[in-house]
């Protein structure tokens, strides 16, 4: 493994960085305050290709590699998660497994709409009542001459309430169970699709998540992604990607959470000294450097394996458990360097805690990762 990067991938994180702080940090307290959603941010982030690093030029992408796309949702992940959100759910848990496992059809009508920002997308797994048993959702897909009828209600969707594409989750045969799912690309304005959206959040609160509501939305035949039986192997593949991408975004709020923390540390002064020289303060700031180191290099690991097309369930899997917990961690100990002003938020280590926890539920929760890992070295399946 080459630990230096290319000098495209240094490219991308430079711009990425230089981005992340003008355009999108300045704003971030407002809109966390205030739970606003800033679409000018993802149309900037179109023009820069980060709504697609990774998808071919073909269909409007950046043609990147995973590495590269890491970098992008660390940097922007180091300042507001709302946003890597955003941008995780759309290409990393839409556009991938459109080009993954769509038609050619598919692809050319959806990617390109997708990559330029002209639609946001979203991926309707969740439901109130099945989650991390995501095999047993509920929603139907029944078959009506040339269309299928889905109705059902989606939980927890992020950017549900704005997308104009939801990758949708439905059972065409109860009996069959995991067997039975399929994926649909369902148009948001087709009749009988309505988005309800959450509040109250405590996190991720200028990201948009929203239930969604299916009442005999009729899709195309074509529109099934994959064929019937395919779609838990399909929510699996893309949850995969999407592990990815929240792993990225947690090593950039631990180093966010580094970057407050120093800066503070050495401003604040205590018993005639900065803060940065007492030894219990340096403690707490190099255990978040250990986490960030640690969990950056599990992320491009993983990412690595990614380049080269092989199976990395396991090793993104380690990389969301670790990274997500490593960055509660290190939002918590960042509050305490920040002493009470880490309680306001005047600094924004306490929104980098409410941001992170999120990403240990979220595509899969810390226990149901462990349950992944300890079913791949054991062989043992510990999940029913
Ligand atoms: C802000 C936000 C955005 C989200 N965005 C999306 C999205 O875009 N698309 C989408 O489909 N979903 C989304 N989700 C849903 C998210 O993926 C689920 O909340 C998550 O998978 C957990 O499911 P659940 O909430 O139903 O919890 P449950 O599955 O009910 O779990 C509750 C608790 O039980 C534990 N548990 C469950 N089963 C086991 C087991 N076998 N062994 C041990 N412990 C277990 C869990 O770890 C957890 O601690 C989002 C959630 C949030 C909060």
């Amino acid at each position: 493994m080459d630990f230096d990067l290319s000098a495209e991938q240094e490219m991308i994180k430079n711009t990425a960085r230089d981005f992340a702080d003008r355009e999108i940090m300045p704003g971030a307290q407002e809109r966390d305050r205030n739970a606003i959603f800033d679409r000018s941010i993802i149309d900037k982030l179109a023009k820069l290709g980060f709504l697609s690093p990774t998808l071919p030029e073909k269909y409007g992408g950046m043609g990147a590699d995973f590495i590269s796309e890491a970098l992008i949702f660390e940097e922007i992940g180091r300042v507001d998660s709302s946003i890597r959100t955003t941008l995780s759910v759309q290409v990393s848990l839409t556009e991938l497994p459109i080009l993954n496992f769509g038609t050619e059809v598919q692809r050319q009508k959806y990617l390109p709409l997708l990559a330029d920002g002209t639609w946001l997308g979203c991926f309707g797994l969740t439901e109130p009542g099945a989650g991390s048993d995501a095999a047993n959702l509920e929603t139907r897909a029944v078959k009506q001459g040339s269309q299928w009828s889905l109705t059902g209600r989606k939980m927890w969707i992020s950017n549900g309430g704005l997308a104009n594409l939801a990758l949708i989750f439905a059972q065409t045969n109860p009996e069959l169970k995991a067997k039975g799912l399929a994926a649909f690309l369902v148009e948001t304005q087709t009749p009988g699709f309505s988005t309800q959206t959450i509040k109250g959040k405590l996190g991720l609160r200028s990201s948009n998540t929203a239930e969604l509501i299916l009442e005999d939305v009729r899709v195309p035949a074509e529109n099934m992604l994959g064929e019937i039986g395919d779609g838990f192997k399909i929510a699996m593949w893309a949850l995969d990607q999407g592990r990815f991408g929240v792993a990225s975004g947690c090593v950039g709020i631990i180093q966010g959470c580094v970057n407050a923390s120093v800066k503070y540390a050495k401003d604040r002064h205590a018993f005639g000294r900065p803060i940065a020289g007492f030894q219990l303060v340096q403690e707490m700031i190099s255990d978040m450097v250990v986490d960030y180191e640690a969990a950056r290099l599990l992320v491009h690991r993983a990412g690595h394996l990614k380049n080269k097309g092989v199976r990395n369930t396991r090793e993104t899997s380690i990389a969301k458990l670790y990274a997500s917990e490593a960055a509660v961690r290190a939002a918590l100990n960042a509050i305490q360097v920040h002493g009470g002003y880490g309680y306001s938020d005047e600094y924004p280590v306490e929104r980098y805690l409410r941001d992170a926890k999120v990403a240990t539920l979220y595509e899969g929760t810390s226990q149901i990762q462990k349950l992944i890992i300890g079913r791949l070295t054991t062989g043992i399946d510990a999940f029913t």
